[in-house]
């Protein structure tokens, strides 16, 4: 006897609801789509491929009809057809009306992602693979029992999911977060039941300040605690020597993601990884 498995991940087709301007940097998109009661997660970071369409086209290029060859099949297909994947986070899931909200940060150079969201308008269609199993490998923020301190970091583009895991944190845990965008009324309110000090850090002149903000602070005194780091993979990188070489934390027990590099587009981030 065979017992069917859930697969984790499947294909879902969204289009926009509606769109939000959060601040200079990021829009919120509300998506819906029929088959969204299938889609399941536990938030935190859990983290999405998006298929994006090429502008002129209404929907995005992906050959579902291949099954599971539909990764060849796009792969093949010529640049300007295929649909462009980018990965971002989910910020939220609603029930009834079944909704999801992606938060984009609308950044300069702009790219194909970016620009698509500062032009999304409702009725605009996307294909999204995600989760149809509520706890899946997509969710990197996994805390190992008995921590006694949540540390994050993250810029605007790990935001999103720096507020989701704030969100999700329940009350009594002790966080530590520095969030950092490129301005002012980039700032969000955080609903966080946690006891949380967050700090925002606004790069008025460009110029990064993770490193030098975090290696001032001192970190609330603790025994087992975890550090989430995402963002710019330079300083992801920076922030996760700093932790583990400076503050001597575990590396077990740092969770770091580079979610964009400058310079570079994640199709040639990914090439290089
Ligand atoms: C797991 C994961 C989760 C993510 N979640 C989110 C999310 O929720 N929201 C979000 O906005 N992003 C998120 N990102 C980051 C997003 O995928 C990248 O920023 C992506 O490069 C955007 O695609 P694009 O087409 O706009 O730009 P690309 O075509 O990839 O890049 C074009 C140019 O823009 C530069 N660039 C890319 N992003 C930025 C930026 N933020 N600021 C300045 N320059 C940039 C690149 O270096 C390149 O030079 C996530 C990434 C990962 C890996």
């Amino acid at each position: 006897m065979t017992t069917a498995v859930a697969a984790p991940f499947r294909f879902f087709s969204l289009q926009v609801v509606r769109t939000r301007r959060l601040g200079p940097s990021l829009v919120r998109v509300t998506f819906s789509g029929a088959d969204l009661h299938a889609f399941h997660s536990d938030g935190r970071d859990q983290s999405l491929s998006l298929f994006l369409p090429h502008p002129g086209q209404a929907e995005p290029v992906v050959p579902l009809e291949l099954g599971d060859g539909w990764w060849q099949g796009w792969r093949e297909l010529p640049d300007g057809i295929r649909a462009v994947m980018r990965s971002y986070t989910l910020r939220a899931l609603r029930r009834d009306p079944d909704e999801i909200d992606i938060d984009f940060a609308l950044h300069t150079p702009a790219g194909p992602a970016s620009r698509w969201a500062s032009r999304a308008a409702a009725g605009d269609r996307v294909l999204l693979l995600g989760p149809a199993v509520a706890d899946n490998r997509a969710i990197r923020f996994r805390p190992p029992e008995g921590t006694d301190l949540v540390v994050l970091w993250g810029d605007e583009t790990a935001v999103p999911a720096a507020t989701a895991i704030l969100e999700s944190l329940p009350a009594g845990t002790r966080a530590r977060a520095w969030l950092e965008v490129p301005h002012a009324g980039d700032l969000q309110d955080v609903a966080t039941e946690a006891d949380a000090e967050i700090t925002w850090l606004v790069r008025h002149d460009g110029s990064p300040m993770a490193v030098d903000a975090v290696r001032a602070a001192q970190l609330p005194a603790a025994e087992r605690p975890y550090v989430w780091i995402a963002g710019e993979s330079g300083r992801v990188k920076e922030l996760r020597r700093h932790f583990v070489g400076e503050r001597g934390i575990d590396r077990r027990r740092v969770t770091f993601v580079g979610y964009w590099r400058r310079g570079m587009t994640e199709e040639q981030l990914r090439a290089a990884e």
